[in-house]
């Protein structure tokens, strides 16, 4: 039988990763006869409160006993789980391939908001042969697991999700929570090597490596890419300390697929959108290097949209904008503003400057007062219409990005959209 086993809630602070956790298992799977055909990492909302750290679930694809893997999946999340932190709650859900939750329940959990209630209400609508269930202590992790069974990834309905790329996850001990040791210079010769296909591994602007975690889990590093290919090829330049394990995930990470188009007047806190609409607002830097504007969206509605200090460079182009300047934001609405991810400039506003204009006698004239218009000082002549000249805006229109030390699991990097289409698992260049 072909069925799915997803896992979410493993980890805390303090250690673990739910990846981790799949890794291991899939190698104990095989070991008990279980074909494991691929695993799938699965972003869901990034603006869950409860998340430790990327709201990652996971999910294996599996052939065989699905009695067995569960079970065995059960003894490894008693096993690895971090149960003592107070905010870790397991789930663990095994499915027939025929019987897996709708697409429908994947796009709620990874656009808006799921309940354990509701979660486990549509488990059990599933029938009783084709699927197996656990949850631990609050059962919040049944949430997760069963979004990542449900999961699309390159072969969805929705078109804003139906797109794929791939991660590879290199692994220590998780008792080891020492420095890790990966050599700075193989990751930029990786990126330079590989980049456009792998991207991420480095941040070439700020100098700074990106797929090394600081926290203190399992992980050495993570590649992000196009293919399986071109992860190995990348992990090929790279030096670090010995791994214990490492293991391939397809994602979704990298696609957008957690925004949806929407008007300003509809967004409700805690979901992404992309939203067009007039920067109406000049931009204003605020305490701790944050920039914000006001946009208008085509209805109307205001809405607050926010680069925030982490965002660095990008927040140059934020600071660019004037009013008049069209716009399209992509980001997360929470407390109040769009926090945001990428902008595309449409069409640039012209930016003018008003100058009183030169007399006939070749002096330039003065204000004549509020209202009033021009006058010249010398011959008296008078004009209300002043000289407007056009200045170069230091913008053009294009998408714009924050740097990839700001950005999040799911936004895709604009240089993905030079080399992709949307169809099923089909990326080319
Ligand atoms: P881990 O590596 O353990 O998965 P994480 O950062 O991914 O760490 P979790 O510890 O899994 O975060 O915590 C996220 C919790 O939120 C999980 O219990 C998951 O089931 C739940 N969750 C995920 N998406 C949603 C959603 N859309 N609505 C409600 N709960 C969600």
């Amino acid at each position: 039988m072909i069925f799915r086993l997803g896992l979410d809630d493993t980890d805390s602070p303090e250690g673990m990763c739910t990846t981790y956790l799949a890794s291991v298992l899939s190698d104990k799977l095989r070991s008990e006869g279980i074909t494991v055909k691929e695993l799938l990492l699965v972003r869901l909302n990034p603006n869950v409160k409860f998340k430790t750290r990327g709201n990652a679930a996971v999910c294996l694809i599996c052939e065989g006993d699905l009695d067995c893997a569960f079970d065995t999946a059960c003894i490894m999340v008693e096993k690895y789980a971090d149960f003592g932190c107070g905010n870790t709650n397991p789930g663990v859900v095994a499915v027939a391939e025929d019987a897996r939750p709708g697409a429908g329940f994947y796009l709620r959990a990874l656009r808006d908001f799921c309940t354990i209630d509701g979660t486990v209400g549509m488990l059990d609508k599933i029938p009783a042969d084709k699927v197996r269930y656990r949850g631990w202590k609050n059962k919040r992790g049944l949430i997760g697991a069963s979004a990542s069974v449900a999961a699309e990834l390159g072969d969805c309905s929705d078109k804003c999700a139906d797109d794929c790329t791939y991660e590879l996850l290199v692994y220590r001990d998780p008792e080891d929570k020492g420095m890790r040791y990966v050599d700075r210079e193989s990751l930029f010769e990786a990126e330079e090597k590989t980049y456009p296909h792998t991207w991420d591994s480095v941040d070439t602007v700020n100098n700074a490596v990106v797929c090394v975690p600081h926290t203190p889990d399992p992980v050495i590093y993570g590649i992000r890419g196009e293919s399986p290919e071109w992860l190995q090829k990348a992990d090929s330049y790279i030096i670090s300390q010995m791994p214990e394990r490492s293991s391939l995930f397809r994602t979704n990470q990298g696609t957008d697929a957690h925004l949806t188009d929407a008007d300003a007047g509809d967004i409700e806190d805690g979901k992404s959108y992309r939203i067009s609409g007039k920067v109406f607002s000049s931009p204003e830097s605020g305490p701790g290097g944050h920039v914000s504007f006001m946009l208008e969206g085509m209805d109307g509605s205001p809405v607050r949209c926010m680069a925030y200090e982490p965002t660095k460079n990008f927040r140059n182009i934020i600071r660019a904008l004037i009013p008049g300047d069209l716009v399209r934001v992509c980001g997360s609405f929470k407390g109040g503003s769009i926090n945001l991810e990428k902008i595309e400039v449409t069409e640039t506003a012209l930016l003018t400057e008003e100058k009183p204009p030169v007399c006939v006698c070749g002096k330039r004239m003065t204000s004549a007062g509020s209202g009033k218009g021009y006058k010249c000082r010398k011959c008296s002549e008078k004009s209300m219409v002043p000289e407007i000249t056009v200045t170069e805006r230091n913008l053009s229109p294009g998408w714009y990005e924050v740097p990839p030390v700001a950005r999040r699991h799911l936004s895709k990097p604009l240089i993905r959209g030079k080399f992709q289409v949307f169809k099923s698992n089909q990326i080319y260049r």
